[in-house]
């Protein structure tokens, strides 16, 4: 029976000290279960007393490894897509988890990786970033004693996304933290711009790496089912993201649109072709973006209404509407805050795939003895070598990068693509 670890592919090192801080965590439980015990029972609990002497002996045998201890707070870090949240959910799950490992069987595990553990609270921001109400909220309901007698527990994912403010609000919790309130924050690095010096100077990192193509293929054959070429084909061309190589290898439509951007080098033929491409590989990602949130939205509009009561009448009827309306106010805000983050996340996609091309045609140009990310355009790539030589293929490499980076400080998209498609044009 797999545990809640195993879906984090190629992270053994990770694994290991997320285990052993688990154990911990349980010997802290069962530590105090027996203090508590022996201090309002009269007469001796022979099982407790068991349980305990148990946990010493477990102690005695396991010399104490300060790397083992458990921490209130923990910082995931890694690339997009190595399992940063996929870890995060693992961890709180062994937290729960009645046997104290995470054996992925018992409710405790199954209601945290199922999102419905009263004990675990899950930040997502769904927006540019997560302001400082949120957080105080967050902050205030995780003081809260554990209902099911274990641990209270904030994943907030993103958390290079709090606002400076919501920062200090996380970094009170954080530096005097209640005894059984465990903060996991996902970051992509531990970079000052990511998370303040001041938080990660009380945080334990666990770094995640970037999986090989060949875990990330494994995982998705032994677990989704896919077929071990297709599982393959797709785990070299996400570069390493679980999360994007499952879509390719199972939703038609993301190996449409991956197709699309990786026509891009043939069409650039001119000054007006690139203006074209950027105008295609803008409009691309809106549309995949606008789809990816169309479900989610109108899910969300329809519990509001159906909260509301929609189409009251009668006394107070005329009050209700009036605070209806500026709830919806809120969600409509909250829904064109998402859109916004996902037609940016779908136009990172589509750069990080045109960035593979001419890596691929770098590595050509320097005869360099590694697989092609993008198989299926390697001869392409290949023809692309030869005409701009490595100089030539590294400019453009980078030209797409410094797009990426440009966006990244708010740029607006329309003009770095622009400009983007123009230095891949020249050269
Ligand atoms: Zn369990």
């Amino acid at each position: 029976m797999p545990d809640v670890f195993a879906d984090l592919v190629g992270q053994d090192d990770a694994v290991d000290t997320l285990r052993r801080a688990a154990a911990s965590a349980a010997a802290v439980l069962r530590h105090a279960a027996a203090v508590h015990a022996a201090a309002t029972a009269g007469p001796v609990d022979d099982d407790l007393d068991a349980l305990a002497a148990e946990a010493e002996a477990e102690d005695a045998g396991n010399p104490v490894d300060p790397g083992a201890g458990m921490t209130h707070a923990w910082i995931f870090t890694g690339p997009p897509g190595s399992g940063r949240s996929v870890a995060a959910r693992a961890f709180a799950a062994a937290l729960q988890c009645v046997r104290g490992t995470g054996c992925g069987e018992c409710p405790g595990c199954h209601t945290t990786l199922a999102g419905t553990h009263a004990d675990v609270r899950l930040v997502v921001p769904e927006g540019l970033s997560i302001g400082v109400g949120e957080m105080r909220a967050l902050v205030l309901r995780a003081a809260s004693t554990p209902s099911g007698g274990r641990w209270q527990v904030v994943i907030i994912e993103d958390a290079d996304r709090l606002t400076e403010a919501a920062g200090n609000a996380l970094l009170k919790a954080v530096e005097e933290p209640p005894p059984r309130t465990v903060f996991l924050l996902c970051a992509p690095s531990t970079h000052p711009d990511d998370i303040s010096v001041t938080i990660r100077s009380r945080c334990r990192v666990v770094p995640l790496r970037q999986p090989s193509a060949a875990a990330v293929a494994e995982v998705l054959a032994r677990r989704d089912g896919v077929a071990p070429d297709v599982a393959a084909w797709a785990a070299a061309a996400a570069q390493g993201h679980v999360g994007r190589a499952r879509r390719l290898a199972r939703d038609p439509e993301a190996r449409q649109r991956r197709d699309a951007v990786l026509a891009v080098p043939r069409r650039l033929t001119g000054v007006g072709a690139a203006f074209d491409a950027a105008s295609a590989l803008i409009e691309a990602a809106e549309a995949e973006a606008a789809a990816s949130v169309a479900e989610i939205d109108e899910a969300e509009r329809a519990a509001l209404q159906t909260a509301l009561g929609a189409g009251g009448t009668g006394r107070g009827a005329a009050g209700a509407m009036r605070g209806a309306a500026g709830q919806l106010k809120d969600l409509e805000k909250r829904q064109k805050s998402r859109a916004t983050r996902a037609q940016r996340d779908a136009l990172d996609r589509a750069l990080v795939d045109l960035a593979g091309f001419y890596r691929d045609a770098v590595t050509a140009a320097l005869g360099a003895p590694v697989s092609p990310v993008h198989a299926d355009t390697a001869a392409l790539a290949e023809a692309g070598a030869r005409k701009w030589h490595a100089e030539g293929a590294l400019r453009r490499l980078e030209a797409v990068l410094e797009c990426r980076a440009a966006i990244e400080a708010n740029v607006k998209p329309r003009i770095a693509v622009e400009a983007m498609m123009l230095a891949l044009w020249k050269g």
